[in-house]
């Protein structure tokens, strides 16, 4: 049984995984939640689950759930702020975290679970960007697992069970392309908000939605990939697949490529962590490759001269040490500002390539520490705001 501690839990991966402790009460226990704000949600879940404690962010939220708590004669214990998502990554009373947190957010959590030897179920890929050369090392040290949950990350995972690691030649990590897919860079000055939030296989949260769009997304994952399974990003091709049927492929040194396939949800990737090594009952409706959506599996190249923040991701990702975290801290800033009307789609790209060019000269010989990450990422934040306020002109 994995006693479970959910960061996130109200977001899209969050309220998964509580679908797989719904359907096997028997495999786990659901011991802490926590959420940014959304205590509607929240409170629903703990409703249902009665986990001992949970954490809200915002202090003003937390109170109000814990008045609302204590009202229904319910103990949970209500947490709140850094502290309190800390204190619910690291409790004695669990062993696995699942990583649903959007963002950089979620590093300092994950870092503190680790130390303290909890297993990592992960789908927050920010946290492998700006801290993969903290967070890697120490899961070794520590002896605890890094059970991946990102689909693609799933996929990879499963098809090197049982394969020697020196007999991997490259990576295939596949793309839906997302839904501005063939489209020209004078389409992309013009797309809306609207047109970027719907994406045409996976339903997911707003901020990997507009990652998805730019194929940011992708450009993480290429370094979430590079430290989850040690191989140079140059060894990781882009193949864009828009049936989002197979989830990731691996070539070996013989030339045999291996891919894994199911239908587009991520209960399943969900499943494969919080089980492993075994396996979980079925749970969403299996693939069924005679499927009129199905049978028509195609395979483009990536244009990078369209979406440029995929060659970024692979420039940032070779150097390493804190170009990702300052590519990751600029992306999340613009892609904020994005969402909330004040820039415009390509102004995304700008701004990160604006920050990590900026930012070249005092990350250059910088040791990378957890605190230099941090700074980094405040530091990359902020000129990325100005950049964006217009108080910084190009
Ligand atoms: P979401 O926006 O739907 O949910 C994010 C969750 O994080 C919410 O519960 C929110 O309250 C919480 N949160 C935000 N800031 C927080 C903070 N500072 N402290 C504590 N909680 C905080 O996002 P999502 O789509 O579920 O994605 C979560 C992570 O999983 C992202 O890193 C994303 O890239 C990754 N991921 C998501 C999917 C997917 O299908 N949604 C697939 C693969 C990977
Ligand atoms: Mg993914």
């Amino acid at each position: 049984m994995r006693k479970l501690s959910i960061l996130g839990s109200t977001g899209s991966i969050g309220r998964q995984t509580l679908e797989v402790a719904r359907k096997a009460p028997e495999d786990f226990t659901v011991e802490a939640l926590t959420c940014d704000s959304d205590i509607e949600t929240l409170y629903e879940q703990i409703v249902e689950f009665r986990p001992r404690v949970c954490s809200v962010v915002r202090e003003d939220k937390a109170k109000e759930l814990s008045g609302r708590l204590k009202s229904a004669g319910i103990d949970t214990e209500v947490l709140s702020g850094r502290v309190g998502n800390i204190t619910v990554a690291t409790l004695d009373s669990i062993d696995t975290i699942v990583g649903a947190i959007v963002g950089f957010a979620g590093l300092e959590p994950v870092y503190h679970a680790v130390l303290k030897g909890k297993d990592i179920a992960l789908a927050n890929k920010e946290t492998l960007v700006a801290g993969g050369d903290i967070i890697m090392p120490l899961i070794r040290e520590k002896g605890v697992m890094m059970l991946p949950i990102d689909s693609e990350h799933s996929a990879i995972w499963q098809c090197l069970k049982g394969e020697k690691r020196e007999d991997l030649d490259r990576i295939l990590i596949t793309a839906s392309g997302g839904p501005f897919r063939g489209m020209s860079r004078q389409q992309l000055e013009s797309v809306t908000v609207q047109d970027a939030l719907h994406h045409p296989t996976w339903n997911m949260g707003g901020k990997i939605t507009i990652d998805s769009a730019t194929m940011m997304n992708k450009g993480l994952e290429i370094i979430e990939a590079h430290h989850l399974y040690g191989i140079e990003c140059s060894r990781i091709d882009v193949v864009v697949h828009p049936q989002s049927v197979i989830h990731s492929m691996i070539r070996l040194k013989d030339g045999s490529v291996l891919a894994q396939m199911g239908k587009p949800s991520m209960v399943l990737p969900i499943e494969v962590a919080l089980y492993y090594p075994d396996r979980g009952p079925s749970i969403v409706k299996e693939f069924d490759p005679f499927e009129a959506a199905t049978s028509n599996l195609t395979f483009e190249a990536c244009d990078t001269e369209v979406f440029r923040l995929v060659k970024l991701a692979y420039e940032t990702g070779d150097k390493g040490g804190l170009y990702p975290t300052v590519m990751n801290a600029a992306n999340e800033s613009a892609v904020r500002a994005y969402l909330d009307g004040k820039i415009k789609f390509l102004d995304i790209e700008r701004t990160v390539f604006e920050t990590v060019e900026k930012m070249d000269p005092d990350i250059k010989n910088m040791n990378l520490t957890i605190e230099t990450i941090a700074q980094t990422d405040k530091d990359a934040r902020i000129y990325a705001d100005e950049l964006i306020a217009g108080k910084i002109k190009s």
